[in-house]
């Protein structure tokens, strides 16, 4: 690609927005040139406000820091040429994002969006695209619904807590052992609750039971994601049942599953699950994109693996480790999953969309 896809980011100063900065200054493709954050925000430098909120290990971009920060609601106010919206903003109220999302859409802007506002609406995608990348396919129905112009439209990224076991299961059911019902139990890290999570004292030496919404989310997003594509939106599968409790842990990134399987037929023996794991591949649409990991699975022989520490930048981010693989006196088997929560589940996951949604002539054709 000879000339950079103008970008902008909304809700650049939170946590993802940072980790927006982050991956995609150099990135072959994209470039920043506009961002945006709530009306307290606006009108500072970047550098001014984001002040001590600055979490990356790397220093704020040089192209980034003396951005003006631009109201999220003041869409007249978008740089010219830019052509797609990272969406990394958190507001109170679902229906407000849906609006904003739709409005930028409204304006030929392809919105990918962390936000969960619009993940159940049917004509959007949720997309991961080592899994589903033919959901893009509803987008056009999105465009016809809504009468968007040809560069408009909303596509999302799922909830950063299904994205460490999603795929080890999908990677099975395509080498031909059909899931009946997962068991899952995560322990999610501070970042995945935006700066605030990050500077909760109540966190301090402490596991909290609880994350508001995240158990549905962890139960029901995977069923759209492995659902199809109808004429009148994406449909959700019944095929498998999924069961979850999430924890928040004392751990800033990564968010680890702790996952029970059941198949529906004959479950594979382990040696078959490690290669079927190792060997797993992405679509050759997906494996060549900028983001995309060499290996979407890594398995981990070591017992005391996968930690958080060791293992969450394992493909700059974007690979998921799994380990502890064994046998199970209720289920099939269980294994352990680690994801990047703010790559992988986050950020990187819909930097991953974007570029598909280019190679598929979405964004920039
Ligand atoms: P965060 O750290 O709290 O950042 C929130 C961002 O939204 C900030 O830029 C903030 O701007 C802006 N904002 C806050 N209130 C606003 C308002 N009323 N109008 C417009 N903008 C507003 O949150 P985050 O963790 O980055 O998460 C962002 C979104 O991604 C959320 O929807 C979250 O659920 C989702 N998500 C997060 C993760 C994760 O791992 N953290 C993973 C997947 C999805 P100011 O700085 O000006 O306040």
């Amino acid at each position: 690609m000879n000339d950079k896809i103008p970008v902008t980011v909304l809700g650049a100063t939170g946590m993802v927005g940072q980790n927006y900065l982050k991956l995609l200054n150099d990135h072959p493709w994209f470039e920043i040139v506009d961002v945006a954050a709530s009306p307290n925000s606006a009108g500072k430098s970047y550098s001014e406000a984001v002040a001590d909120r600055w979490h990356m290990s790397t220093d704020i971009p040089s192209g980034v820091r003396d951005l003006k920060v631009r109201d999220v609601n003041d869409i007249e106010g978008v740089k010219d040429g830019v052509k797609c919206a990272f969406s990394a903003i958190s507001m109170p109220d679902k229906p407000d994002v849906i609006e904003l999302e739709f409005s930028y859409a409204a304006e030929g802007f392809a919105v990918v969006s962390n936000n969960s506002a619009n993940r159940w609406t049917e004509d959007v995608p949720m997309l991961i695209p080592e899994i589903n990348p033919d959901h893009t396919d509803v987008i056009a129905l999105q465009q016809s619904n809504r009468s968007l112009p040809k560069t408009g439209f909303v596509a999302v990224k799922p909830n950063c807590s299904i994205q460490s076991y999603l795929i080890t299961l999908v990677a099975l059911e395509r080498a031909g052992y059909p899931v009946d019902r997962i068991q899952v139990s995560t322990l999610q890290a501070l970042s995945g609750a935006g700066y605030a999570g990050i500077s909760s004292k109540e966190m301090i030496d402490n596991v909290i039971p609880f994350i508001p919404g995240e158990e549905e989310k962890t139960e029901s997003e995977p069923l759209k994601i492995l659902g199809e594509v109808t004429e009148k939106g994406i449909s959700v599968t019944d095929r498998l049942n999924i069961s979850a409790t999430c924890t928040r842990v004392p751990i800033v990134d990564g968010h680890m599953a702790i996952v029970h399987i059941g198949f529906k037929e004959k479950a594979p023996d382990l040696n078959t699950v490690k290669s079927v794991w190792r060997d797993f591949k992405a679509d050759p649409s997906v494996s060549g994109l900028p983001s995309s990991p060499e290996k979407p699975i890594i398995f981990l022989e070591e017992v005391d693996r996968p930690q958080p520490k060791l293992d969450m930048n394992a493909g700059k981010g974007m690979s998921v480790s799994v380990g502890r693989l064994a046998e199970d006196k209720f289920f099939d088997f269980r294994y352990v999953a680690l994801s990047h929560n703010t790559i992988r589940g986050a950020a990187g996951g819909a930097i991953l969309t974007a570029e598909l949604l280019v190679k598929k002539g979405f964004i920039g054709g």
